[in-house]
């Protein structure tokens, strides 16, 4: 009689797995980006600095800002965005603002692949329809030249690959350089990215995710967004690392 492969249940494959966890991490071990443990390479981050993270629970679908209950804000009720819809993964607050600026002002790409990949599993749980194309917020090139990379690209890179969605990063330009939206009040941030976003002719998606690392007023992916509906895109969402409340008003 032929042999072939014993059967295996699941709880043999679970063993299998955390067997193979084991092995990977006794030889490649992964250091925590928070606390410098070694951990589960996977993500470079260990549980315990996993559990005190400030996941968003629950927030407003309109414009991201965390709430107690309900689902659209009191500001969100009587506006309308150019965007349908926003997804955070976090409050902005630490640990979460050593990532978002050791990301952004101190070249460290590892923390991009920990916000992507933890975002890409907070929308891997949603029933709704995936977006056709990622867009990250583009960087005025001459940003680009002086930081050397685009914190929004280096972030939407994992999240696509794990999304299995295409990214395009040509899709959209930002042609003024502007002043750092932190540096600004709300009104000043709102001028300063009036009109800054441009989409390449021909773009014919209808279904698109902005992708950024912060949102605090929501200005520069309302300005992009807005771009984008001029060119027909009827369905936006924004999906960011970070949901900031804005408190120099
Ligand atoms: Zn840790
Ligand atoms: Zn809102």
């Amino acid at each position: 009689m032929e042999r072939g492969w014993p059967d295996v249940n699941h709880r043999d494959a679970r063993k299998v797995n955390n067997c193979m966890d084991s092995i990977q991490f006794g030889l490649f071990p992964g250091v925590c980006s928070l606390c410098g443990d070694l951990c589960r390479p996977v993500l470079d981050l260990c549980d315990a600095c996993r559990a005190d993270l400030p996941f968003q629970s629950n927030a407003c679908r309109c414009c991201g800002i965390s709430l107690p209950m309900s689902e659209v804000c009191g500001h969100c009720l009587g506006e309308t965005h150019a965007y349908r819809h926003v997804v955070g993964l976090f409050d902005y607050r630490p640990p979460v603002d050593t990532l978002i600026l050791g990301l952004k002002y101190r070249g460290k790409l590892s923390y991009a692949r920990l916000l992507g990949r933890l975002l890409a599993e907070k929308l891997l749980q949603r029933e709704e329809d995936l977006p056709e194309v990622i867009i990250p917020v583009p960087l005025h090139s001459r940003r680009l030249q002086e930081r050397g990379y685009n914190q929004s690209l280096e972030i939407a890179r994992p999240l696509a690959h794990k999304l299995r969605l295409p990214i395009d990063f040509r899709a959209c330009q930002r042609h003024r350089m502007t002043a750092a939206q932190s540096t600004l009040t709300a009104s000043e941030r709102q001028q300063n990215v009036r009109g800054v976003f441009s989409v390449k002719p021909g773009f014919k998606k209808k279904h698109i995710a902005i992708v950024d690392d912060v949102m605090t007023t929501g200005y520069t992916v309302a300005a992009l967004a807005q771009q984008l509906r001029n060119c027909g895109v009827s369905n936006i969402e924004v999906w960011i690392c970070a949901r900031a409340a804005l408190t120099n008003t």
